[in-house]
């Protein structure tokens, strides 16, 4: 590693899991953080609880901004354990010199969304420093939430499986990138950024049964496809041609050469479930404003444990790997 630390390492892809488990995991192990889920899973199973940081550049995009970001992210990760939203602490970091209406304006749209989750927040910090020692806000959620159905986990990945993805992917990395260079074009793009609690809450109650739910946030598709083939020993298979890209992000992938499966989604999450309940799971989930392009990607071999396979359309297939570099800094 590097003697100093690189943007590169807070990209959600390679970089980023390298750090974490060089620095973070080896003197802070313990069982449950070795498991590495979306949130912790603690009290015999009963609670999940996580947190996150947030120092998104800009504050307001496309779809979006940090206040409701904060409360997706941290929420968001409790829903993919199974966990309802209940509780969240708010830490807010502020820069000398900013103004007292565009917090009002986070502040009020977080509270929106903590409506949406039915979660409250509980505790919070608030400290101010010297101007130029943070860009305008930084904001850290922490949050628990009551899990309804056990068991599910990103080590639960089976041959056999079906693989679902809840929208049409790259939305949130394709529109800060659009935000931040002002790409006229492109006006057009906006962030998936939602909570994906109501439509997690509408799977379980009709009867749904995920082995593994993961929002794609930093590192988008690859990464979260990647964690699982690690996670779980098996051989995620993706047809190219199944995953739903709009075309304005489609548009932007092809101008600026990303990739949609590397963006990052900030309402968007992948599924692995029993085939027998893939068609009757994406119809719940198109029900939903937003998820009408849900679509079953692939399914889930054992023919090369711990790597993902993209097929073409072509009848060619190749490894698609964990982004690295340095993707989109700031982008949640
Ligand atoms: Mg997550």
């Amino acid at each position: 590693m590097n003697r100093t630390i690189t943007l590169a390492q807070g990209n959600g892809g390679e970089e980023n899991r390298e750090l974490i488990s060089r620095l973070f995991f080896k003197p802070l192990a313990n069982e449950i953080l070795e498991r590495a889920e979306d949130a912790a899973v603690i009290e015999e199973g009963r609670l999940a609880f996580t947190t996150d940081s947030f120092t998104v550049s800009p504050l307001f995009f496309p779809g979006g901004d940090i206040g409701k970001l904060s409360v997706c992210g941290t929420c968001n990760d409790l829903a993919m354990m199974g966990a309802r939203p209940k509780y969240l602490t708010l830490g807010v970091i502020l820069e000398e010199g900013f103004e007292t209406q565009a917090l009002e304006r986070i502040v009020e749209s977080l509270s929106r969304e903590l409506n949406r989750n039915g979660a409250i927040v509980v505790a919070g910090d608030t400290k101010v420093v010297p101007k130029g020692s943070v860009d305008g806000v930084f904001l850290n959620t922490s949050g628990i939430g009551e899990i309804l159905v056990e068991g599910i986990s990103a080590s639960r990945v089976c041959p056999g499986d079906a693989i679902l993805v809840s929208r049409d992917i790259g939305r949130h990395g394709a529109a800060i990138f659009a935000g931040r260079e002002g790409i006229e074009l492109s006006s057009a793009v906006e962030s998936d950024c939602a909570s994906l609690w109501p439509m997690v809450e509408a799977l379980l109650k009709e009867g749904i049964t995920p082995h593994a739910m993961r929002d794609a946030t930093r590192g988008g598709v690859a990464s979260a496809l990647g964690e699982w083939a690690e996670a779980s020993g098996v051989s995620p298979e993706i047809d190219e041609g199944a995953l739903p890209v709009s075309a304005e992000v489609a548009g932007i992938c092809e101008m600026l050469g990303f990739e949609a499966t590397a963006l990052a989604n900030e309402g968007t999450f992948l599924l692995a479930l029993p085939p027998g309940e893939a068609s009757r799971a994406l119809e719940i989930l198109r029900r939903f404003e937003g998820n009408e392009s849900a679509a079953i990607i692939g399914e889930v071999t054992d023919r090369y444990p711990g790597r993902v396979v993209l097929r073409s359309s072509w009848g060619t297939s190749r490894f698609l790997e964990m982004p690295t570099g340095e993707l989109l800094p700031r982008i949640c």
